[in-house]
């Protein structure tokens, strides 16, 4: 029996873990969850999974689930706040830690499971993007085994030899074949970008996700942290990773050996397949996803990205190639944007030019160690609101 703590379970990969745990009794039971504010969601899946803990990282949300908890009699524990969070990451009565908070939140809790040498599915993303080296070299330390969740990283995670095993060097690879869907404005005329709304950034083609990681995919900034996420999972350059445009999104990343063959990993575009993977690996168990329907889709296209179009791609690469604190930066400059353009406060188009001259501003340190990070991440929040308020 697995011990599984899910950090961000009233998101859409933590209801996507839950439902593939709750196909399996036998195999996962929950030790604890945690999210934010939404305790309606919260209480519900308390009742259902009867955790150890359940973390509100909002005091009075936290306050209220108490109340509910008592008041239906459930021995469960509410802690609260970002010091209730590292607290169940890193508690030994779980093994596996779903890693899904969205954005920086994360990467605190997620550190303190690393800290404790479980076993991370890694779903955000963003973590590994602001504090990539010192991350992967805590993990090693720790020997804590970092499985990734993100549909490409696990699909490239699936094309790599039995023994690899993240962070390690590639052998006799050529290159990652990373695949993006190109989102919902890939053909969308450029002069109409400065006005699409909220509600069509968020209703991507395929996939459906949270609003954060939804902007994302269709600025394409989604990619760019990808791109980061790919490097520092599988100790590569950008250079060795090239970002093929394939809008069904049936393929999910590719690897080329050296040989020429190229593995991919297929599937329907449903994030319990890499997060059953993630739970069962190495084995393999049943996670609710339907059988490919090849002859259904009949075809698969691959472009180039559109760098005009997609700017952030640019960015993130750029990014990666300063190192120290550069990807902490553009992070938070991506988020605050993204926020910003989810309440209608700055224009789509705008969000590339928020994050460009936020690294403009702020040029990037060495980090070795993780208050640089942080101190970073506060300096390109700062920034970015700063620009915004001022009309750029
Ligand atoms: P959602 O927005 O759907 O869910 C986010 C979760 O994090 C919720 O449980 C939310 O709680 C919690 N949360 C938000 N802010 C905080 C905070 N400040 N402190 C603590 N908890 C917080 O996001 P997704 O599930 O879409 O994405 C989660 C992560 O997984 C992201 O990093 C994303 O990039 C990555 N990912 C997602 C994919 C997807 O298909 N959705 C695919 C690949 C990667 P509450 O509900 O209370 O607000």
């Amino acid at each position: 029996m697995k011990h599984i703590t899910v950090l961000g379970a009233t998101g859409s990969i933590g209801l996507s873990t839950l439902d593939v745990i709750s196909r399996h009794p036998d195999k996962y039971t929950v030790f604890a969850l945690t999210a934010n504010r939404n305790v309606d969601e919260m209480l519900k899946q308390c009742r259902l999974f009867k955790p150890m803990y359940a973390v509100m990282s909002d005091e009075q949300a936290a306050e209220l689930l108490e109340k509910s908890i008592f008041e239906l009699s459930l021995d469960i524990k509410v802690l609260s706040g970002q010091s209730g969070l590292e607290y169940v990451a890193g508690h030994k009565g779980s093994d596996t830690v779903m890693s899904a908070i969205v954005g920086a939140a994360g990467l605190k809790p997620t550190l303190s499971a690393v800290y404790a040498g479980k076993r991370i599915l890694l779903a955000n993303k963003e973590a590994l993007v602001m504090s990539g080296a010192l991350f992967m070299a805590a993990a090693k330390a720790a020997g804590a085994e970092i499985l990734p969740i993100d549909s490409e990283h696990n699909a490239i995670f699936q094309c790599m030899p039995a023994d690899y095993r993240s962070g390690m060097p590639l052998k006799h690879i050529r290159r990652i074949l990373l695949t993006a869907s190109g989102g919902p404005f890939r053909t969308t005329p450029l002069d109409e970008l400065k006005s699409v709304t909220p509600q069509q950034a968020c209703k991507h083609p395929n996939w459906s996700m949270g609003r954060k990681i939804s902007v994302d995919s269709a600025s394409m900034m989604n990619k760019g942290l990808e791109l980061i996420e790919a490097c520092w999972l599988f100790d590569t350059t950008p250079d060795n990773v090239d970002v093929h445009v394939h809008p069904e999104s049936i393929i999910h990343s590719m690897v080329e050996y050296d040989d020429g063959s190229v593995l991919a990993q297929m599937g329907s575009p449903d994030m319990r397949t890499p997060i059953a993977y993630g739970l069962s690996w190495p084995e393999r168990i049943d996670s609710g996803v339907s059988s490919l329907d090849l002859f259904k889709i009949a075809q698969l296209n691959f472009e180039k990205p559109d760098e005009e179009r997609f700017p952030c791609l640019r960015l993130a690469a750029e990014a990666y190639r300063r190192g120290g604190t550069a990807c902490a930066i553009l992070n938070a400059a991506n988020e605050v944007a993204v926020d910003a353009f989810l309440s209608n406060t700055l224009r789509f188009d705008q969000i590339p030019t928020v994050i460009e001259q936020v690294m403009d501003l702020l040029p990037e340190i060495p980090a070795t160690d993780l208050s640089q990070i942080f101190e970073a991440d506060e300096a390109a929040r700062i920034a970015a609101a700063n620009l915004i308020s001022q009309g750029l």
